[in-house]
């Protein structure tokens, strides 16, 4: 893609990043401006995770450079303070109790009195904070997560599989707010495997293989390069024609 207008926030070089003898990242390079939704789409095991945790710093990749505000990141921590991320799993501490987490990440964070609890009440956290966290189901999980990825608006917001486990209520809250927060000129990345959320949410869309971008550009390019209307059968008309050639 051509060098986006307003300068990119987030610039990948060339990232690869190996597990053992496996290669889960091969030379993944992208860019993005501020005020745009990037869907991260492809199938189980390529590398999705892999590349947003390599952003927020949980995965360092062997070769490569990430850049946030023009700043390369490795070895940096102060960049998180402009970033949310809403992991695809979340391990956190099974016997404390949601307000104790949440004021336990606060504190991490340093005194902030600027925060945003728009989804921490719509999501209707307040009810569940005296569970512990041990006791809450997966889709609760991904409540008290999501609303943790906008607590301190951050500049950058990662979402990994946001929805996957959410009821249908909060899911659209959620969505609400990614619009919301791109209306605001935020950058949100967005990995999913539901197309009818990547159509309604996306400008962009990112598709991996195998630890590659095969395809990164708007989503009205893909159905007008496969002839595909529905982006599910152009997703699959372009990875018939493209996968096989790398
Ligand atoms: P996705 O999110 O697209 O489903 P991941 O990024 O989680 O894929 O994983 C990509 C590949 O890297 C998979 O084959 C996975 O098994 C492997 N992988 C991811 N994390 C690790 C790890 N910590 N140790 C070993 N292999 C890993
Ligand atoms: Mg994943």
């Amino acid at each position: 893609m051509s060098t986006p207008f307003p300068p990119p926030l987030l610039e990948v070089k060339a990232v690869s990043k190996t597990f053992g003898r496996f290669q889960a990242l091969k030379a993944v390079s992208f860019q993005a401006a501020p005020g745009q939704v990037i869907a991260i789409m492809g199938p189980n095991g390529s590398g999705k995770s892999t590349l947003l945790k390599s952003l927020v710093g949980l995965v360092l990749p062997e070769q490569g450079q990430i850049l946030f505000q023009n700043q390369d990141i490795r070895g940096k921590s102060g960049y998180r303070h402009h970033l949310g991320y809403m992991p695809q799993i979340a391990r956190y501490p099974e016997n404390l109790t949601v307000s104790e987490l949440l004021a336990l990440v606060q504190d991490l964070r340093g005194l902030n009195d600027n925060l945003d609890r728009e989804l921490h009440l719509s999501l209707g956290l307040e009810e569940m904070e005296e569970k512990k966290l041990g006791s809450l189901s997966g889709g609760m999980r991904q409540r008290v997560n999501a609303a943790l990825a906008f607590l301190f608006k951050p500049e950058l917001i990662i979402l990994d599989e946001p929805t996957a486990s959410l009821d249908p209520l909060s899911a659209e809250l959620l969505k609400e707010k990614i619009h919301a927060e791109k209306a605001a000129g935020k950058l949100l990345l967005i990995s999913s495997h539901i197309v009818t959320e990547v159509e309604e949410l996306a400008d962009r869309l990112i598709f991996m293989l195998e630890g590659q971008i095969c395809f990164d550009d708007r989503l009205d390019v893909l159905r007008e390069a496969t002839g595909q209307t529905r982006l599910g059968a152009a997703l699959a008309e372009w990875v018939k024609k493209h996968a096989l050639k790398q």
